[in-house]
């Protein structure tokens, strides 16, 4: 191999999400020949290199491309998440005092939902896409305060939005459990899971997908990349290529790039199974709606089009980019005790599955787009919210690495940043667990 190389390790094999079966979440491809050399390598098949992927097979279909991943399409965070795709900008960002700022975000995340919408329907794929909106809740003071925040937000910004007073939460989510909930009419919700695998079925012809195969060598080398895959039978094979993109979120620090800039970030999703008929004669409210928490530490909820409920919170600082049993056993009683005192009615719903899922986020929550190295593309720090961004970010790295200018390229670079550096090891993972921890008794009358 060439000089500098690296050794990435390899994304952990840990318990997979419950929105399908574990069965179902097997290698899409893991036969087709590859060989020597591509024009594009790929690396992460999640919604980034995905979304990259397709936009190579629009702009470059003569061009050879290998689009690898180490586990299933599916397996990582884009396929294990809670299925929001959201079109306003979220938490940190709506801080921010610049309004033209807030409506580029606003731009990209709803070119990526018309895109993927667009991409959903000519490639028939079936994911439960949902254009229901979004409630975002407050349990107490702490919540309300910051939903009233939210509305001065959008208020500046011009978004039309809805006040739910309790009574009108409990309608729709047959819980009264939220004080309110401000309703945005444009998030879409979908079955994140089923969204990537048809995003993966449906790849251009210039693609080569192999998710079976590991990058566990890496080089930068005269005039492009060398790069050594192994495959989950154990074979391995070298190829190059003249352009990288790495949608490696989390994991592109063991490449070489973005070092101690990433923070790796475990959040936690419980599922249930779908409830029977007799438990829906006792559910009060509707079907298919989700909530994000008015408080970033709170909770996320969703009934599902298919009558499950879905719970997502907790973070934790994850080095090894996976959950410990012992963490999961914890969150698992967590979340139980959450959809309990939620729905009394409904104690007894079993929950199907808990699983932890890995993403990045940076210490002055910027988000990176651009070219980390000549040839080298990535995205990342979607600071737990990359499904919109993301798809936005692996289309527009191919523009970027084609030259192509638009006003969503711009738009991008304009709103994307350098995250700040984190301190060394044994710094970084006391200050970041200890902020962590904070944070989540900050907001536990939310959680
Ligand atoms: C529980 C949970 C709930 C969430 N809810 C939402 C939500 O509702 N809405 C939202 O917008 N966001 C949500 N997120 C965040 C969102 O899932 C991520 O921001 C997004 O999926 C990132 O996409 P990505 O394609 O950049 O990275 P990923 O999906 O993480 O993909 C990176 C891929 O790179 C592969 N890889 C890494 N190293 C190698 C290697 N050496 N060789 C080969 N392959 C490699 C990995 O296997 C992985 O599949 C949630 C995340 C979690 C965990």
């Amino acid at each position: 191999m060439p000089t500098q190389k690296r050794t990435p390790t390899i994304p952990p094999m840990d318990r997979p999400s419950g929105w399908r079966p574990a069965e179902e979440i097997v290698p899409i491809d893991d036969e087709t020949p590859i060989n020597g050399q591509y024009d594009w390598l790929v690396v992460g098949a999640g919604i980034t290199g995905l979304s990259a992927a397709h936009r190579l097979g629009e702009l470059v279909p003569q061009d050879r491309v290998l689009l690898v991943d180490a586990r299933p399409v599916g397996w990582g965070a884009s396929g294990r998440n809670s299925g929001f795709l959201l079109d306003l900008p979220h938490k940190f960002d709506l801080d921010h005092p610049d309004a033209a700022r807030l409506h580029k975000i606003m731009d990209l995340n709803r070119g990526a939902i018309a895109t993927l919408r667009e991409q959903t329907e000519r490639l028939g794929i079936a994911c439960d896409w949902s254009p229901v909106g979004k409630l975002q809740g407050a349990v107490r003071e702490r919540g309300t305060g910051m939903m009233r925040k939210f509305c001065e937000a959008l208020d500046k910004i011009g978004e039309r939005y809805e006040v739910l007073d309790r009574q009108s939460c409990a309608d729709i989510m047959g819980t009264d459990y939220y004080a309110g909930a401000v309703f945005t009419p444009g998030a879409v919700l979908v079955d994140p899971f089923l969204l990537v695998r048809g995003l993966a079925r449906r790849l251009p012809e210039n693609v080569t997908l192999r998710d079976d195969a590991a990058v566990t060598e890496y080089a930068e080398k005269s005039g492009g990349f060398a790069a050594r895959l192994r495959f989950a039978d154990g074979d391995t094979t070298d190829v190059t290529a003249n352009k990288v993109i790495l949608a490696t979120d989390p994991y592109t620090p063991e490449f070489g790039y973005m070092k101690n800039r990433i923070l790796p970030t475990i959040t936690y999703a419980s599922i249930t199974r779908a409830l029977t008929s007799a438990e829906r004669k006792r559910y009060t409210g509707k079907m298919n709606w989700g909530l994000t928490p008015a408080d970033a530490g709170g909770t996320t909820l969703r009934m599902t089009a298919d009558g499950r409920l879905l719970i997502r919170n907790h973070y934790g600082f994850a080095p090894n980019y996976k959950a410990t049993t012992r963490d999961l056993g914890k969150v698992a009683e967590a979340h139980r005790e959450g959809l309990d005192k939620r729905f009394p009615a409904l104690r007894n719903v079993p929950i199907t599955s808990t699983w932890g899922g890995v993403v990045s986020l940076s210490r002055n929550h910027a988000t990176f787009f651009g070219e980390m190295a000549p040839g080298v593309y990535s995205a990342n720090c979607y600071n737990g919210v990359g499904m919109t961004r993301g798809a936005s970010s692996g289309r527009l790295l191919v523009d970027l690495a084609l030259g192509k200018v638009s006003q969503a390229l711009d738009d991008i670079i304009s709103v994307s940043g350098q995250p700040s550096t984190i301190p060394p090891d044994p710094f970084r993972s006391l200050g970041v667990s200890g902020r962590m921890k904070l944070v989540e008794w900050e907001s536990r009358s939310e959680i």
